[in-house]
């Protein structure tokens, strides 16, 4: 489907789950947040319904988050259960805990790629970064292994840059892209919920990122590949792998967008940084099921704004300020 302003709109992110098994400071209170019940979180058959009828109207990439999406009981069995759809794009975003313990079953269910978030290549820094006793830097390499080995492939890594935080690493991740197959993308942190004066302190420009990586090896411009989303990618001469940059704040890549977001209680996103939400669950707890669907999907396809923070008001939205982990990413 195409929206207001030409751009073709084939990919959801759907969150499964606003739980999730890591605290990463910049995302989540260290308390965690106030979680939605049982009833508020869609079913998967509900959630299957949803992307069955996104499916129909033209969506080709499906992208589960969370929260953590790992953590929700039954994953596998519900990608099982996706795969049968017609879907180009079948990815997952993950903290990559228990991607060692999942790796060979999302595969098996037809799982085609993951992307992982790692902030840091540093034990200690890992565990002040997602304030967690209970995991460690080594679970989310092995992970990382795992999903190679199986050929949950191509693996982004996605790089939150946080300044005084990890932009001592930044040539440490990109040596990763030299002989392994990865792709490590350096991301912008963003502003959302009441963190703008931090995100202002703290934001890293991805200019700057791209000249202290010039400085190491010359970045040569490289194809998309896989996703066809905001992210500029580049690599090394004879690297296996490539860099990608997400640069949300220093360079718009609004005109470029081509999704909308499914939150884990039931309401779609037109866009990232709008509050205006969409209530789908209304939709599919009533009777008219599958033509409600489609309308709402529709409806917030049109919604999409040109550009980031825009607000569209209509009665139908509702406002709602969320958290990263509230979205998916
Ligand atoms: N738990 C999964 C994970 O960490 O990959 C999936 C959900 S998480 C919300 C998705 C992505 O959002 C992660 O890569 C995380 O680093 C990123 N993220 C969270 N808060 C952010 C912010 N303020 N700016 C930019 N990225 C952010
Ligand atoms: Fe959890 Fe992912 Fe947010 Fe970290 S970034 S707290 S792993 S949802």
């Amino acid at each position: 489907m195409e929206d207001k302003f030409e751009r073709q709109i084939d990919y959801l992110r759907v969150s499964v789950t606003d739980r999730c098994n890591l605290r990463c400071f910049y995302c989540m209170p260290e308390e965690g947040i106030e979680l939605k019940t049982h009833e508020e979180i869609l079913s998967y058959e509900e959630l299957y319904n949803i992307i069955k009828s996104a499916t129909e109207l033209g969506f080709k990439k499906i992208r589960l988050t969370g929260g953590e999406p790992l953590v929700r009981k039954g994953i596998v069995n519900f990608i099982e259960k996706l795969h049968q759809l017609e879907i180009d794009d079948l990815a997952l975003t993950t903290n990559g805990i228990l991607l060692s313990k999942y790796a060979a079953d999302l595969k098996a269910a037809g799982l085609d790629r993951v992307n992982i978030s790692l902030d840091t290549l540093q034990s200690d820094k890992f565990r002040e970064i997602t304030c967690s006793e209970n995991y460690s830097l080594s679970d989310v390499m092995k992970g990382i292994k795992e999903a190679q080995r199986v050929g949950l492939t191509p693996i982004k890594l996605n790089v939150v840059l946080i300044r005084g935080v990890n932009d001592n690493e930044i040539e440490d991740f990109a040596r990763l892209t030299i002989d392994s197959e990865l792709i490590v993308r350096f991301i912008e942190v963003m502003p959302l919920g009441n963190n703008y004066d931090w995100v202002k302190e703290k934001h890293i420009s991805i200019t700057k990122v791209k000249e202290e990586l010039n400085q190491f090896d010359s970045l040569i411009p490289a194809e998309e590949g896989v996703g066809n989303g905001p992210a500029k990618y580049y690599r090394f001469s004879k690297a296996a792998g490539k860099i990608g940059f997400i640069s949300p704040i220093s360079d718009h890549y609004c005109p470029s967008c081509n999704r909308i977001r499914l939150t884990a209680d039931g309401f779609l996103k037109s866009c990232l940084m709008a509050d205006k939400e969409l209530n789908i669950k209304k939709a599919i707890r009533s009777e008219s099921q599958a033509d409600g669907l489609k309308k709402v999907l529709k409806q917030s396809i049109l919604a999409k704004p040109k550009q980031g923070l825009g607000d569209e008001i209509s009665a139908d939205f509702e406002s709602n300020k969320r958290l990263m982990s509230q979205i998916g990413g």
